[in-house]
């Protein structure tokens, strides 16, 4: 079965066509700057990338684009897209209804849309990506991929927030959790490599991109995670806060910021960025930082420490760990930070092989010593595998 994965941000829609259950991948790409005169699409077939520029006005205009190419007689790697049996839709925010992936129908269209207004920038381009495939692939079979799905299992107590309880009743506010994709996969990923059932392992997860969250996993059940009703709090990430006190927000407010600025400074300034005054980006705070740029080594010397008070939580919340895990594009590469975290913790009973964390980068290994109690894997996420995985299973 051919599953097609799609993955639609407000201007660009990333895909990738799956053989499955080989899980191969026939064909990847993405369209970027959709509503701009400049939109491009590039695509990815047997390691040879073909880009093209045309002007895309809208999401329907990006599928229409997409097909076009999957079936190009010399880039493509179909002849028809009625070879295309489903598709596999991320969708950032489930509420508390979804705690898997399901088949689309217009009950579950209904649900995305009444959820827009916990994720505002994803699930309506979430929603435009999922009615531009319907339209473009009417006989396909529409499967939408939570992100909070795999946080429905966390339990009141860590969830609800010390807010009002009526908050909770009213306007569900309460922690939901994001990167449930990358954290499930990452935790069966490692149950597999340390040969045990999926069921039976308590593991740390430390999704660690731009955007950063961390997950305690109990019995392979999220029990925790440290984004919220948005995925601002937690971890410090590349401009967000993470974890701050609420009450700078009324003495910034009392000083004149208004409810918009705030926003943006604590989701686009913040951060890595905010504190290094520099950027945003990991790889250029470890270069400034190794030319001596002190602000940018406090950055991450912050994000370090953040992550790893994390883990300390996390393992009085489970009692016992297994693993731990790092993913995402800082937690796959970043070898000194990866050393950072894990540096003198025998009473959590983490203990790294300098050796393999050099050499682990981008491939999965395991980087603990052998006397670790705990083993420290590397692992790097597959959101779009695990979305192909979950399609074919309901599709089929
Ligand atoms: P997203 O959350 O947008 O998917 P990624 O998971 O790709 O992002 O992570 C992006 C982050 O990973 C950036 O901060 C980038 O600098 C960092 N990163 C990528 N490669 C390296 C590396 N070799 N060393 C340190 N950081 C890295």
């Amino acid at each position: 079965m051919k599953v097609l994965v799609i993955n639609a941000g407000s201007s660009s829609v990333k895909y990738q066509l799956y053989q499955m259950p080989e899980a191969d991948v026939l064909a990847k790409g993405a369209v970027e700057r959709i509503g701009d005169k400049e939109s491009r699409l590039s695509q990815t077939v047997g390691g040879q990338t073909h880009d093209i520029e045309k002007t895309v006005a809208n999401h329907e205009q990006a599928m229409d684009l997409i097909l076009a190419m999957l079936v190009d007689p010399e880039y493509g790697v179909l002849k028809d897209v009625s070879e295309i049996a489903s598709v596999g839709h991320r969708v950032v925010h489930g509420g508390e209804e979804f705690s898997g992936s399901v088949l689309i129908d217009e009950a579950v269209i209904a649900s995305v849309e009444k959820f827009a207004d916990l994720a505002p920038l994803h699930n309506p381009p979430n929603l435009t990506g999922i009615r531009a495939s319907q339209q473009g692939l009417p006989h396909a079979k529409q499967v939408a991929c939570f992100d909070t799905a795999f946080h429905t299992t966390i339990p009141e107590v860590a969830y609800l927030y010390a807010l009002p309880y009526e908050l909770y009743e009213k306007y569900r506010v309460r922690r939901y959790g994001f990167h449930g994709i990358s954290h499930r996969y990452v935790a069966r990923r490692a149950a597999d490599l340390m040969g045990k059932d999926k069921d039976s392992v308590n593991i740390i997860t430390c999704h660690l991109g731009n955007g950063c969250s961390i997950t305690a996993v109990k019995d392979g059940n999220s029990v925790d995670t440290s984004m919220g009703l948005t995925p601002l709090e937690g971890v410090v990430m590349g401009t967000r806060t993470g974890d701050f006190d609420s009450a700078i927000l009324f003495y910034l407010a009392d000083k004149g910021y208004s409810i918009e600025e705030l926003n943006t400074l604590c989701n686009k300034k913040s951060g890595l960025l905010g504190i290094s005054g520099q950027s945003n980006d990991m790889r250029n705070l470890t270069e400034l930082a190794a030319g001596g740029d002190e602000r940018a080594q406090l950055a991450i010397d912050i994000f370090a420490y953040r992550v790893k008070k994390y883990i300390g939580t996390y393992t009085a919340v489970l009692g016992t760990v297994d693993a731990v895990v790092f993913t995402g594009g800082i937690g796959e590469n970043a070898v000194d930070l990866r050393a950072m975290i894990c540096s003198d913790q025998p009473q959590i009973g983490i203990e790294i092989d300098a050796d393999k964390n050099a050499a682990a980068s981008g491939k999965e290994s395991q980087i603990s010593t052998t006397s670790s109690r705990v083993k420290v894997f590397v692992i790097p996420t597959d959101e779009e595998a695990a979305i192909a995985k979950d399609t074919y299973e309901l599709a089929k």
